[in-house]
């Protein structure tokens, strides 16, 4: 092989399969960990207190308020109730907002996670932590927070809605083909981002008719392992860009609004990342991968638009300005009037373009 890269396994214990959740008192054990609190939502209290009361000893409780993008306040509150139980590690199990505030307190204690994910979101498989504060929310990446060992169970996915096991599979999909195109992508990353997003498109539809199928949701939960492995692996670009824009300064739901931007970033970069496109037309058997993710999504019950999510146009100019502030690697050029352009279309979910052209960072 004649290209060069550079790839950096993350250390990180997977155990994958229907039921594994039994075996978390002997992955608290063997990590050496005696008091774990176990980390939820209000929503998904319920589920905290079987995997506690499962640990016996092992478990010094339940912190059941996670809540979406890490408000600092909880952040805090979690520590100092960690810091009185005593706990020595943390169970996180839900989405990513559940992970991302095991996230917080390891960026504070430098304690391990044991993450058992319910959602297809990626956040177990990532060193990035996310916090926010007065509005705004802070990210950054420390290998502290990486989760020390996952248990993918997907029995703890069957009570994902079929809404949100296909938004949350888009959330998934969208890191996998930023990775394609990712400036540090790598022949690793590559490959795990084209089976991710193979997995994925080919769970969903069958998720969608039978979400109670054990084999579907394992197979939705493999592919969202590999796609949440290439984000934690490559450096992200636009579509990540106005996903954390419009989450983050206009409070639009986190999954959905990867849905809905997924197509027209894709369609945006799609001339300027043609072994990206490749890659995602042998995963998805279609000419016109960002099309088709968007006929997919709303073939199965996603929203259309930012719109639907609750944008106006007046706000896709405040996001224009915040997502062309500073520079960041993308495969196409980033201008205003392209970004402006891609954010209206997507405001009133008009069709993706089949693939649009414009100056590649490469040919600049
Ligand atoms: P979430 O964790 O916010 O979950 C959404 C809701 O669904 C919650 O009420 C949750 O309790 C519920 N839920 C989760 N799993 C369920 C299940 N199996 N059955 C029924 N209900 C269930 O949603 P998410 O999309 O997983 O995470 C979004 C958050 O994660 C955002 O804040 C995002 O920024 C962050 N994130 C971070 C990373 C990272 O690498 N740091 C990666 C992806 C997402």
């Amino acid at each position: 092989m004649s290209t060069a890269f550079f790839y950096e396994a993350l250390p990180m214990r997977v155990s994958f399969g229907a039921g594994h959740r039994a075996k978390l008192a002997d992955e608290v054990t063997n990590l050496g960990l005696q008091k774990v609190l176990v980390l939820a939502t209000e929503f998904q209290k319920d589920l905290a207190h079987q995997i506690s009361d499962s640990l016996g000893d092992l478990s010094v409780g339940v912190y059941a308020k996670a809540e979406m993008h890490v408000p600092i306040e909880t952040a805090h509150d979690a520590q100092e109730f960690a810091r009185q139980a005593g706990a020595d590690g943390f169970i996180a199990v839900g989405g990513g907002s559940t992970t991302g505030l095991g996230k917080a307190i390891a960026l504070e204690f430098g304690t391990p996670i044991i993450a058992l994910p319910t959602t297809y979101a990626g956040s177990e498989m990532t060193p990035i932590w996310g916090l926010t504060a007065g509005g705004v929310k802070k990210t950054g990446r420390d290998p502290r927070v990486l989760p020390t060992s996952v248990i993918y169970d997907p029995e703890l996915t069957l009570s994902l809605p079929v809404s949100m096991s296909v938004t949350s599979g888009f959330n998934a999909i969208a890191h996998a083909v930023e990775a394609l195109y990712a400036p540090d992508a790598s022949p690793i990353t590559s490959l795990m981002a084209e089976e991710g997003v193979r997995a994925l498109i080919q769970a969903l539809p069958k998720i969608a008719h039978e979400p109670g199928n054990i084999e579907y949701r394992g197979e939705a939960l493999y592919g969202a392992w590999l796609c949440g492995a290439t984000l934690g692996a490559t450096t992200m670009s636009l579509h990540h860009k106005l996903c954390h824009t419009l989450g983050g300064t206009f409070n639009l739901p986190h999954a959905e609004t990867h849905t809905v931007i997924l197509p027209y970033a894709l369609a945006y970069n799609s001339g300027s990342a043609p072994e990206a496109i490749q890659a995602l037309q042998r995963a998805t058997g279609q000419n016109n991968p960002a099309a088709y993710f968007r006929e997919l999504s709303i073939r199965l019950g996603a929203p259309g638009s930012l719109r639907e999510l609750g944008l106006t146009e007046q706000d896709v100019e405040t996001a224009t300005d915040l997502a062309t502030r500073s520079p960041y690697a993308n495969p196409r050029e980033v201008t205003p009037a392209g970004i402006r352009g891609l954010l209206l279309a997507a405001l009133n979910g008009e069709p993706v373009a089949p693939s649009d052209s414009g100056p590649s960072r490469a040919q600049e």
